[in-house]
């Protein structure tokens, strides 16, 4: 049974357990895998931003350029109050007529007024040596009738950072060289922060820094955790956006997930033991069952098999006329009457217990005095008790409540105990009766000096056909069933059997009967 139960386990563990645990082994070896998925989601969510940003932020210059274009005069010069350029962030435009040289920077921020027209001109010469290439780019792109603006590097300046952004322009169908010297912050702050906004909603928050700088010129609302992943823009080189997600960043997204993946195979987990452990626990009961059923076949077959043949014996001897004397006669005739009642006992506890199994056997519930029924049991049995050797001593409470129960179920469950009290008793032949109250509820204990039972067994003297295998079974008789009996009466009177035993050196049943709500059970 012991290998069966075995296997059992291995196949259970094989089969639930180790793919659990494979799963939670691969659940936490892909942390840093999960991380990177997120990560690149990140960084897709990212790439469509920026683009969104940056086709605005064209948009935007390439509108105002298109007005620059219409509003040029021949001077080279914007009207100053130009609506557009108040709003356009550029704080500075430097034009030169590619056709005829003529340069003009227009200015139209205060803080850039100091400067000298000097330090403009030599802003253009070193630009147009530095990106000579890009110049001849976007000269040969305005031929063929495509407009580009591009950014040529930074200039600090005392109230601020500037992008230079560059595009030819046509006047008068003379290519002019612009150089746009647009503020970062107020582009940032007046043009893409209204956009940004829109975008981040309230799941992002989006941020434009400078690369490698802690402070931000813009973000779409106060961050609290790390930029998840930042890019720089087309038109601003040097700003670079980002995003972070307003509620988890990516380690904690995956770590929750994680957590959730392990706590979900962990709750699995748990319930396959429980399950496990239910159907281990269901099968152990069912193997006891059977084992108990197959030593009940040969206990009850030995029982029987004794008492009849004494029976058929003495008949015989009798039959024969093989009897001495009358006294004798007597003598064997009596043996036939008790082994005869033995077997009756025999079958009587048997269909008896059927009965109750099968919940056919009904009981008629009266007000009974615990002590007055155990008084006629010791009455009844004084006699077998002490012809078997044994003295007993009854501690029976004068003045107990009635409870209500079957007086024949109480005195049935009574003969069970005092025959297992004697059958299990060895040199101290010695019983007490005791009745008496406890709380709400009335008990009888039946007390003996005998063999004991031992602790590991305690738990399925109740079974049905258990017997103790050890001690005195094979000079005892027994079906199995007489506790089992008990219990099941005791059950149907919403009472409970109790049981306290020292190996060796006795042990006390104690029948104990609520009397609130007693007998609620009774004929169910
Ligand atoms: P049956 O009562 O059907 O004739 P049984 O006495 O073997 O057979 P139970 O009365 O159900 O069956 O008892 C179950 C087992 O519990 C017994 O076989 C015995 O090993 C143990 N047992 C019961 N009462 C005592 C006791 N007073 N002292 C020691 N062991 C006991
Ligand atoms: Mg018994």
């Amino acid at each position: 049974m012991k290998s069966r139960a075995n296997k059992l386990i291995l196949t259970v563990a094989g089969t639930i357990l180790l793919p659990i645990i494979l799963f939670t082994i691969y659940e936490i070896s892909s942390i840093s895998e999960s991380e990177k998925v997120i990560e690149r989601a990140y960084e897709n969510q990212l790439d469509a931003i920026i683009f969104s940003v940056n086709q605005y932020s064209n948009d935007n210059l390439s509108g105002i350029m298109d007005k620059i274009e219409q509003q040029l005069n021949d001077s080279l010069e914007l009207p100053a109050k130009s609506p557009i350029i108040a709003y356009s962030n550029l704080h500075a435009l430097l034009f030169t007529n590619l056709k005829t040289g003529r340069f003009k920077a227009q200015i139209f921020h205060n803080a850039l007024n100091d400067l000298s027209e000097n330090f403009w001109v030599n802003l253009r010469d070193s630009l147009d040596l530095a990106q000579a290439k890009t110049k001849d780019q976007l000269i040969r792109y305005k031929e063929g009738g495509y407009r580009k603006i591009e950014p040529t590097g930074i200039i600090r300046l005392k109230n601020g950072t500037y992008q230079l952004i560059n595009v030819v322009l046509e006047h008068n169908s003379a290519p002019v060289y612009c150089i746009g010297v647009l503020s970062i912050d107020g582009f940032a702050n007046n043009v893409l922060a209204p956009r940004l906004q829109q975008i981040a909603d309230n799941e992002l928050i989006i941020t434009l820094g400078y690369a490698g700088a802690e402070n931000f010129i813009y973000t779409t609302d106060s961050l609290r955790k790390d930029v998840m992943s930042q890019k720089c823009m087309w038109l601003l080189p040097t700003v670079e956006v980002g995003i972070s997600s307003k509620n988890k960043t990516v380690k904690e997204l995956v770590q929750e997930r994680f957590y959730y993946n392990i706590a979900a195979s962990m709750m699995l987990l748990l319930l396959l033991i429980f399950g496990f452990t239910m159907v281990y626990r269901n099968y152990r009961k069912e193997m006891r069952l059977a084992q108990n059923k197959s030593d009940f076949v040969s206990n009850v077959s030995h029982e029987l098999r004794t008492p009849l043949a004494l029976i058929s014996m003495f008949a015989e001897t009798l039959l024969l006329d093989r009897v001495a004397n009358h006294d004798k006669r007597k003598e064997y005739e009596k043996i036939i009457l008790k082994e005869t009642n033995r077997l009756t006992n025999i079958v009587n506890k048997i269909l008896n217990f059927s009965q109750i199994e099968n919940n056919k056997r009904s009981y008629h519930p009266e007000p009974v005095n615990v002590s007055d029924v155990t008084k006629e049991l010791l009455s009844d049995y004084a006699y077998h008790i002490e012809r078997n050797g044994f003295t007993f001593e009854s501690q029976l409470e004068a003045d107990l409540p009635m409870v209500k129960i079957d007086k024949e179920a109480l005195y049935e469950a009574l003969v069970n105990l005092l025959d297992n009290a004697m059958k299990y008793s060895e040199d101290r032949k010695a019983l007490i009766f005791r009745t008496g109250m406890a709380g709400d509820s009335i008990f009888v204990e039946v007390q003996d000096q005998g063999i004991g039972i031992p602790k590991d067994k305690i738990n399925q003297i109740f079974d049905k056909f258990y017997r103790v295998t050890d001690g005195n079974i094979h000079t005892t008789r027994g079906a199995g069933l007489g506790l089992a009996l008990v219990n099941h009466l005791m059950e149907a009177h919403g009472g409970k059997i109790t049981v306290d035993s020292k190996l060796g050196k006795g042990t006390k049943f104690k029948l104990i009967f609520n009397t609130k709500d007693n007998g609620s059970d009774l004929n169910r």
